[in-house]
């Protein structure tokens, strides 16, 4: 019996929050181009598969502290009241199941007990995404992680079984990637002749990196850049496994397939389904961004009349009726169409990124998007400091952000606002205008992600000069040649430290802002906040303040470089 053209296969470690559309839409292009393929959700099997009682009991060894004996014992609890309806109307729940499953997880430290697996992200201390050497000893099963037992005793022995003719690891998130370097050289040794393939946000960002250096380190036997449609379809197509890197942008898909999903499975109250109108941003402007800089798709949008009705055949495929638009900015025109689809619409929910564009200026337009379900919109601000905006490229007024906030609050649509500090050229005056915008408007705000910039690498900034450097209190380039950020100098005496201590300070010091921060769901941030819309909207708040930490989360499939989830919890992240 002969097994797929291709499996796909979505590495942890990332939030098992809803099925990765990256994986689903790749899955569908492979499937409607005729090639037999499968796809398969190793992020959410690894959760499941560690959260098992007896497996948690060998990681946390003879005497587990009070705590974490606890949160072990309620896993089951946790984890079947998180899947529920109920889960989304009642936070102080919530929060405490969240922090049962996150300390749970944390019994698994690895084998030298300095690995980090939470809800929301993955470090391992002793090895670095960004070093080849790292990865070679992770591929070459010298180190391994947490996930070293779910794949060697469940995945492999699965995959095996289908005998696939090639396999496809998508990495979007820089959780993702110590991992999926294990993974691929397991699967290697293990099925040998069978091609490995890699691609995703994080390949695409090295791309540069990649070119100028030797391969040895890859256990892929080729690795994609850039939207991997096209380039799939000819692999699943072929025998030659050839060499190298391949890139083609031209085929991108937006139909996804979620049927190797298991949808009540993730850890949501209810089902979402991610969902994108446009690959890569219209704006393309930001010098802080990523997608400006190194954009890792070529802009792409479907047509915004049909993605009403792209919605109403999922929700007739799949039963559901949330939906989370992962654009990088959902461009007016998709709104529009959205807010004119209020009929076809009824009954949904859905959320998503959208730029402070002039439309939302108008007041109608704001109550028509409510009308055809917009729950929440999540907003780049990124400061209260016009200066500081145009000299980033933002695109944006702050007076126009202010206006827009009172008619989606006065809409009943939730903001969910970003914004950062330390930005090159910031200065405490700047700071201290984002801090004012946040409490004069923390009426309109349902939710925040305070962050520190990251600055890429290939970033042009005026006064900044090019090029590498050292980063703050990590490894230097010979160490990290796959680095995506680089150092922003301090400037008459303001820098990241003096940034991050008046984030704590003085932003959360404000307690209308530290009010916002509490109520922003602990490690699902904006993948679950919109279930809570109701309870912002009568501004009760709990839990303990939320700070994601550092910009710049790397995504794919449609997943926002604004978004800044799955970053390192620098501060105290997406
Ligand atoms: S920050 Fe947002 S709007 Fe700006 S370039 Fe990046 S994705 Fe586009």
């Amino acid at each position: 019996m002969t097994g797929p053209d291709l499996l796909l296969i979505h590495p942890p470690a990332a939030r098992a929050a809803a099925p990765p559309l990256g994986t689903a839409v790749l899955l569908s292009h492979l499937r409607r181009g005729g090639a037999t393929a499968e796809a398969i959700d190793a992020n959410l099997e690894a959760h499941l598969y560690l959260l098992d009682g007896d497996r948690l009991s060998v990681a946390a060894g003879l005497a587990p502290a009070t705590a974490l004996q606890r949160a072990m014992k309620s896993v089951p609890e946790s984890l079947s009241f998180l899947r529920s309806p109920d889960a989304g109307r009642a936070f102080p729940r919530y929060v405490a199941a969240a922090r049962h499953l996150n300390r749970a997880l944390s019994a698994h430290r690895g084998a030298s007990g300095r690995e980090r697996w939470t809800l929301g992200d993955y470090i391992h201390a002793d090895l670095s995404e960004y070093s080849p050497r790292d990865l070679s000893l992770a591929a070459s099963g010298r180190a391994g992680t947490v996930f070293s037992g779910y794949f060697r005793d469940a995945l492999l022995p699965r995959v095996d079984r289908m005998r696939p003719r090639g396999v496809a690891i998508s990495v979007n998130y820089r959780h993702q990637v110590l991992p999926a370097f294990e993974l691929a050289g397991l699967l290697r040794r293990r099925l040998p002749g069978v091609p490995v393939y890699g691609g995703g946000g994080m390949f695409t960002s090295w791309r540069s990196s990649l070119h100028g250096m030797e391969r040895s380190f890859l256990p892929f036997d080729r690795v994609g850049f850039g939207p991997g449609e096209r380039a799939l379809l000819v692999a699943a197509g072929s025998a030659s496994t050839g060499g190298g890197y391949f890139e083609d942008g031209e085929a991108v898909e937006f139909l996804p397939d979620f049927g190797f999903a298991q949808l009540r499975e993730y850890l949501s109250p209810e089902p979402v389904l991610p969902v994108t109108a446009t690959r890569g941003c219209y704006w393309r402007r930001c010098r802080f961004c990523p997608e400006a800089v190194a954009p890792i798709h070529p802009y792409r949008a479907t047509d915004p009349e049909t993605f009403p009705t792209l919605l109403r055949e999922l929700s007739d495929r799949y039963g559901v009726r949330r939906f989370h638009l992962t654009d990088n900015a959902i461009p007016v025109a998709t709104l529009r169409s959205m807010a004119d689809a209020a009929s076809e619409l009824r009954g949904f929910s859905w959320h998503g990124f959208a730029r402070f564009e002039r439309e939302l200026l108008e007041p109608g337009f704001a109550s028509s998007l409510a009308a055809a379900g917009c729950s929440m919109l999540q907003l780049g601000l990124e400061s209260g400091s016009q200066p500081l905006l145009d000299r980033m490229g933002k695109g944006t007024r702050v007076a126009d952000a202010s206006a827009i906030l009172s008619n989606l609050s006065r809409a009943g649509i939730v903001a969910y606002v970003y914004v950062m500090l330390g930005a090159p050229g910031e200065t405490e005056s700047d700071a201290e205008r984002t801090r004012s915008f946040l409490s004069e408007h923390a009426g309109e705000i349902g939710f925040l992600n305070l962050s520190i910039l990251n600055m890429p690498r290939d970033a042009f900034w005026p006064g900044i000069a090019e090029g590498g450097a050292r980063r703050e209190g990590g490894f230097n380039d010979e160490d990290e040649p796959l680095g995506l950020y680089r150092r922003v100098p301090a400037r008459d005496g303001w820098g990241r430290p003096h940034a991050r201590r008046f984030l704590q300070k003085r932003i959360l010091g404000d307690p209308a802002i530290r009010a916002i921060a509490a109520r922003t769901p602990p490690w699902f941030g904006d993948s679950h906040a919109f279930f809570f819309r109701n309870t912002v909207m009568h501004r009760e708040t709990g839990g303990k303040a939320n700070v994601t930490g550092e910009s710049g989360g790397v995504a794919a499939g449609g997943g926002a470089p604004h978004s800044r989830t799955n970053t390192l919890p620098g501060v105290p992240p997406p």
